[in-house]
C-alpha cells in the first residue's frame, strides 16, 4: 500500500492534518480501524465509481483503494546530526513513498513557533536542509567505499563513482535530488541509496481560517520567487487545519452545511488525497468477484502483469493474460454477463498499460 508521510516543525499542525484525514475516512464499512496504531492511519481513497462497479457486479462488499498516511513527528533542527529523535525520524521518511510537508502559514500568538515567528519559506528550507545533510552523509560515505574500488580499476564502481559524484555536486548546491532528472542506469544506483530529497513532496501550506487566500497566495508568491524550478516535484496544497478541527466535531450531514457556508466544495482528506494522486501519478484499477469489489492504486504506465502483482506477486510471477474492460464500457453494458455476451471483455497479454477505471481480471498460473 502507498505510503505518505507526514513531516514538518513542530507546532505547524502535522497531528490536525492527521486527525483530519483519519476522522474523514469514517464510516469504513470495511476498514473497521481507520488509526492502525498512534501515528498510523488508513484513509479511503474517495471514488464513487467503486461503488457502482460493486452494484454491477454483485459482489457482497466493496473496498476503495488506500493510502497509509504515517505522523512523523520529531524533526527539529539538526535532526540529521542525530539531535532529538533525529536518526528515529530520517528512518522513517526513508520509508514512506511520498513525504506531506506542512507548512504554518497561520498567525495566532496562542501557538507557540520553534523559531519565533512565522515564515513558511525559511520553515520548509530548514526541513528541506536536515533533509539534504542526510542525504549527503549517505552519499559520503557510500563515495569512500565506492572510490577505493573506482582506484583499483573497477568499472562498475567508476561508473557508479560518477553518479555519487553528480549527487554530491546537487546536494552542496541544495538542490533536493527530486529535482533533478536521471537516467535509467543512474536511476539503479540513486534508488539503491533510497535518499530521502528524491521523494516527492506535497506542501501543505496550513493557512489561518480568516485570511486562507491571502497567506496562500503569499506562500505561492515566494516558493515561485525562490527561482525556476524550485518547485519542481511539489505540488502545494492551502488548507486550514484548524476549520478542519472544527469539522471533525461534526455530523457528516452538517459538515456538508458547514463546507458550503465557508465557500468550500470537499473536505481537507478528499483534496490531500487527490493532491497526492496527481503528484504520483496514480490511477486506479478495480477486481470483482461474488465476495468483493476492490479499488487498487497503481503509478500510471503500470503494465498488467505488474497491476497483478499489487493484488498478489502470485499474480504477477504466473501471469497469463487480463480480461479487461473500461468503466464507462461496463456501466453502459450493466452488467459481466452482457458484456460477455457482447464480447465486450478484451484479453489483454503482459504488455497491456492498464487504463485508469479498468475492470480487471487476471489469468495466471503459478
Ligand atoms: P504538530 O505539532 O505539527 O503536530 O501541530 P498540531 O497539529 O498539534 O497543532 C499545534 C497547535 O496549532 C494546536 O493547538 C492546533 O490546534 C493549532 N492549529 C493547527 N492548525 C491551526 C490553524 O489552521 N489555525 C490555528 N489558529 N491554529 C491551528
Amino acid at each position: 500500500m502507498l505510503q505518505v508521510g507526514i513531516v514538518g516543525l513542530p507546532n505547524v499542525g502535522k497531528s490536525s492534518l492527521f486527525n483530519a484525514l483519519t476522522a474523514a475516512g469514517a464510516p469504513a464499512e470495511n476498514y473497521p480501524f481507520c488509526t492502525v496504531e498512534p501515528n498510523v492511519g488508513i484513509v479511503q481513497v474517495p471514488d464513487p465509481r467503486v461503488q457502482r462497479v460493486r452494484e454491477l457486479s454483485g459482489s457482497q462488499e466493496y473496498v476503495p483503494a488506500q493510502i497509509r498516511f504515517v505522523d512523523i513527528a520529531g524533526l527539529v533542527m539538526g535532526a540529521s546530526k542525530g539531535e532529538g529523535l533525529g536518526n528515529q525520524f530520517l528512518a522513517q521518511i526513508r520509508e514512506v513513498d511520498a513525504i506531506a510537508h506542512v507548512v504554518r502559514c497561520f498567525q495566532d500568538p496562542d501557538v507557540t513557533h520553534v523559531m519565533g515567528s512565522v515564515d513558511p519559506v525559511r520553515d520548509l528550507e530548514t526541513v528541506e536542509l536536515e533533509l539534504a545533510l542526510s542525504d549527503l552523509d549517505t552519499v559520503e560515505r557510500r563515495r569512500e567505499k565506492t572510490g577505493k574500488k573506482a582506484r583499483s580499476g573497477e568499472v562498475d564502481a567508476i561508473r557508479e563513482m560518477a553518479v555519487l559524484d553528480r549527487l554530491f555536486q546537487a546536494l552542496t548546491d541544495g538542490e533536493p535530488l527530486r529535482r533533478i532528472s536521471f537516467s535509467h542506469k543512474e536511476e539503479v544506483v540513486v534508488g539503491d541509496l533510497n535518499l530521502l530529497s528524491t521523494k516527492p513532496v506535497l506542501l501543505i501550506a496550513n493557512v489561518g481560517e480568516d485570511q486562507s487566500h491571502q497567506e496562500a497566495e503569499a506562500f505561492r508568491v515566494a516558493m515561485h520567487n525562490r527561482g525556476p524550478g524550485q518547485s519542481g516535484g511539489t505540488v502545494v496544497v492551502p488548507v486550514s487545519l484548524g476549520i478542519e478541527a472544527e469539522l471533525a466535531l461534526l455530523e457528516p450531514g452538517e459538515r456538508q452545511e458547514f463546507l458550503g457556508e465557508l465557500g468550500l466544495d470537499e473536505e481537507v482528506s478528499a483534496r490531500v488525497i487527490r493532491s497526492a494522486y496527481g503528484l504520483l501519478g496514480l490511477i486506479t484499477f478495480f477486481s470483482a468477484n461474488d465476495k468483493q469489489t476492490t479499488a487498487w492504486a497503481i503509478p500510471e504506465g503500470t503494465k498488467a502483469p505488474g497491476a497483478a502483482g499489487v493484488i498478489h506477486t502470485d499474480f504477477q510471477r504466473g501471469f497469463i493474460r487480463a480480461e479487461a474492460i473500461g468503466y464507462e464500457e461496463f456501466v453502459e453494458l450493466g452488467s459481466m454477463k452482457v458484456a460477455r455476451e457482447k464480447g465486450a471483455i478484451r484479453s489483454e497479454g503482459k504488455d497491456y498499460v492498464v487504463r485508469d477505471g479498468d475492470i480487471l481480471l487476471f489469468r495466471f498460473n503459478v
